[in-house]
């Protein structure tokens, strides 16, 4: 937690907070603040900047002195569509990207993705928004990013994607691709990344045909949870 994320609940006055349950017990037990320490602090969706921790309790936390005087930094200019993972993969990477400053996550279907996915509790709002606010901690950041579903392939493709695509470069990540993956993209990107099997013929030539590029990191096909933010790293340079 690089910074402590401040919600509109936790305000007592302007300068003033109560935090309780996990922030407040990992600012203890990780931090380990003691009363006088300034840490760093954003407000969601708000500003930057610090608190003075001036009472901790068994799990309470009170700042004051709280200053917001920074914007957040800029958005990292790239949107994932990410073929649905499993769960766990999920969630590292809805945290992952969040970290890196990403505003914007699409999950989409493809062949590969189990259908189970789908109705797995790790894709309802308070879980996703979970993994996002632990990201932004992370990267020291507050600007919530969106997360939207997407559960047809093709209409999203034939529908969707065009206008979602405008005025970025659209890279499909896809292992046997001939073109590597560029470096230091300028300006904006949208990336899509395929299930742990890869998308089908059929779906790269439906994503190509819609605007996107195939692009490779070599041959050898990574994980999911690691082609992500190597993919990212690459791209945003
Ligand atoms: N079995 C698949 C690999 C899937 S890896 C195959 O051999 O094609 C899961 C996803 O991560 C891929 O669909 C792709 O979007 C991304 N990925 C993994 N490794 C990659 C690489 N070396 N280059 C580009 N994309 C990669």
């Amino acid at each position: 937690m690089n910074l402590i994320l401040l919600f509109d609940d936790d305000f007592i006055d302007a300068q003033r907070v109560r935090l309780g349950g996990r922030r407040a017990a990992y600012v203890q037990a990780v931090h380990r603040a003691a009363v006088g320490d300034r840490l760093r602090v954003g407000r969601l969706n708000g500003r930057v900047g610090t608190g003075v921790v001036t009472a901790l309790g068994e799990n309470e936390l009170l700042m004051e002195e709280i200053v917001l005087d920074r914007d957040p930094p800029p958005p990292a200019p790239a949107t994932l569509l990410l073929a649905l993972p499993r769960p766990k993969g999920l969630r590292r990477v809805v945290q992952g990207v969040a970290a890196m400053g990403l505003k914007r996550i699409v999950l989409i279907n493809s062949w590969r993705v189990e259908k189970s996915f789908w109705a797995s509790p790790a894709l309802a709002a308070a879980a996703l928004r979970e993994q996002l606010l632990l990201g932004l901690e992370q990267g020291a950041d507050t600007v919530l990013p969106t997360v939207d579903l997407r559960p047809r392939f093709k209409p999203f493709v034939e529908d969707e994607a065009p206008a979602l695509i405008e005025g970025s470069r659209a890279l499909l990540a896809h292992p046997p691709a001939t073109l590597a993956c560029p470096h230091a993209v300028p300006g904006a990107v949208t990336l899509a990344i395929g299930p742990e099997g890869g998308f089908i013929p059929y779906e790269v030539e439906l994503l190509c045909a819609h605007g996107f590029e195939a692009v490779s990191l070599g041959s050898r096909p990574l994980r999911v949870e690691h082609a992500v933010p190597a993919l990212l790293g690459r791209i945003l340079g």
